[in-house]
């Protein structure tokens, strides 16, 4: 495996917790910003936190993609994501061209804070629209407005289209409650009206302990049954790709040249460095995840400093593969599939066992590939969009059950 040549930092501040998300995050209240404002010293002290653990990782070689994510990483201040850029280039290197991405929130920016962060380095932008429908924002429990929101896009556009910023995303939630195929029909126009290179769509998961999981319970969230589910998932990509959008992962839709560069190192199973509270890190194939609250990472960072940074970030060939589990997992979300001999060959299977097993994983998955819900080219596998990709979750179970009954479970010591 290859040195990681991406990283990940995650800032934990939002101006208060959505409704439905379940994400590490510290809110600040309503009027925090980065350098002067309420939270400012509560935002500079995790910094410091975090540029230690910068410090810490090994080195390696320069980085092709950055991803400042969040939380609301736009209540900081240019200064203060240049000083992270800075970090960043200074222990590792920032390769030229690199993608450099940071997460924004409507509400949350100006125009003067938007050419600072260009100026710091930031040319790929993520926008967190969710909706751009009022009352639904409200529902969420989101801070923005439609209004804002329209604003938001504006300032990003003009300077996309002015060529200093290489490509942005605007990102949607469907499948909320209440949704109905109209509705949704009209949030897609406005989108393509917006005329962003990149959207990505993801379905409303409601998770434990957050407001959303209460009114649940409390049989206050009425969400789309399975049919409007399928039928607003078939619509997404259908208007989608009508509009010139090629669906590159099952949550995310780009114009050519505008995927984006670090989502695909997840997917393509190469490794990533991980900085922050509840930030992951899979440099050699081990995953590493970081405690989620800002005491227990501060502890974990302090012990790091004293005894030595965890093995999974120390460079060890044993340890230099990543799961194959992990890989169908991802592989199978991408558009181009996964391609089983070339993942069997770190396994070693002679050419006979190959095909005697994918054959067993073609009886599981008899009836999708009946259906035309997975495609098979060779060795490679891939689901069909929308009706396969629809399903991924049950395609994937059934290759997961397929998997524990042919390998030993030996993937973690591969024999590359
Ligand atoms: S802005 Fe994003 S990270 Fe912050 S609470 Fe809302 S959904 Fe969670």
């Amino acid at each position: 495996m290859n040195y990681p040549r991406s990283a990940y930092l995650h800032i934990p501040f939002c101006h208060r917790r959505c409704f439905y998300c379940d994400f590490p995050i510290i809110p600040l209240g309503d009027r925090a910003s980065g350098e002067h404002g309420t939270g400012s010293s509560s935002i500079q002290s995790y910094l410091d936190l975090l540029y230690r653990e910068i410090c810490l990782a090994p080195k390696g070689v320069s980085l092709s993609t950055v991803y400042i994510g969040g939380g609301t990483p736009s209540l900081l201040s240019p200064l203060q994501i240049g000083n992270l850029l800075n970090h960043l280039r200074e222990h590792f290197g920032i390769q030229y061209g690199a993608e450099i991405t940071l997460e924004i929130d409507p509400a949350s920016f100006d125009d003067a804070s938007l050419k600072g962060f260009l100026e710091a380095g930031i040319n790929r932008i993520s926008l967190g629209a969710q909706s751009f429908d009022n009352s639904v924002l409200k529902n969420l429990g989101r801070r923005h407005t439609y209004h804002q929101l329209l604003e938001a896009c504006d300032l990003i556009n003009e300077h996309f289209k002015n060529g200093h910023l290489c490509s942005w995303s605007l990102d949607l939630i469907q499948n909320l409650p209440g949704q109905k195929i109209s509705s949704w029909k009209d949030q897609l126009e406005i989108a393509l009206n917006i005329a962003p290179p990149h959207i990505s769509i993801y379905d409303l998961v409601i998770e434990k302990g957050t407001v959303f999981d209460w009114r649940r319970s409390r049989g206050e969230l009425t969400l789309p049954d399975e049919k409007v589910s399928s039928d607003i998932s078939k619509l997404t990509s259908k208007t989608l790709k009508e509009a010139g959008f090629s669906r590159y992962e099952i949550s995310n839709y780009a114009l050519p040249g505008h995927a984006s560069r670090h989502n695909r190192v997840y997917w393509s199973g190469s490794g990533w460095w991980g900085f922050g509270l509840g930030a992951t890190s899979c440099p050699w194939g081990k995953r590493l995840s970081r405690p989620r609250t800002r005491d227990l990472y501060k502890l974990w960072l302090e012990n790091q400093e004293v005894n030595g940074v965890d093995p999974s970030l120390e460079f060890v060939k044993e340890h230099s593969l990543i799961p194959l589990e992990d890989l169908f997992i991802v592989g199978l979300r991408r558009r181009e599939g996964i391609n089983l001999e070339t993942l069997m060959k770190r396994l070693g299977w002679e050419h006979d066992q190959l095909e005697v097993n994918i054959n067993l994983l073609k009886i599981r998955w008899e009836y999708a590939l009946k259906m035309g819900w997975i495609r098979q080219i060779g060795y490679r596998f891939y689901l069909t969009d929308p009706d396969g990709m629809n399903i991924s979750n049950q395609i994937l179970v059934e290759m997961l059950l397929w998997w524990e009954t042919v390998s030993d479970c030996s993937f973690d010591q591969p024999n590359s």
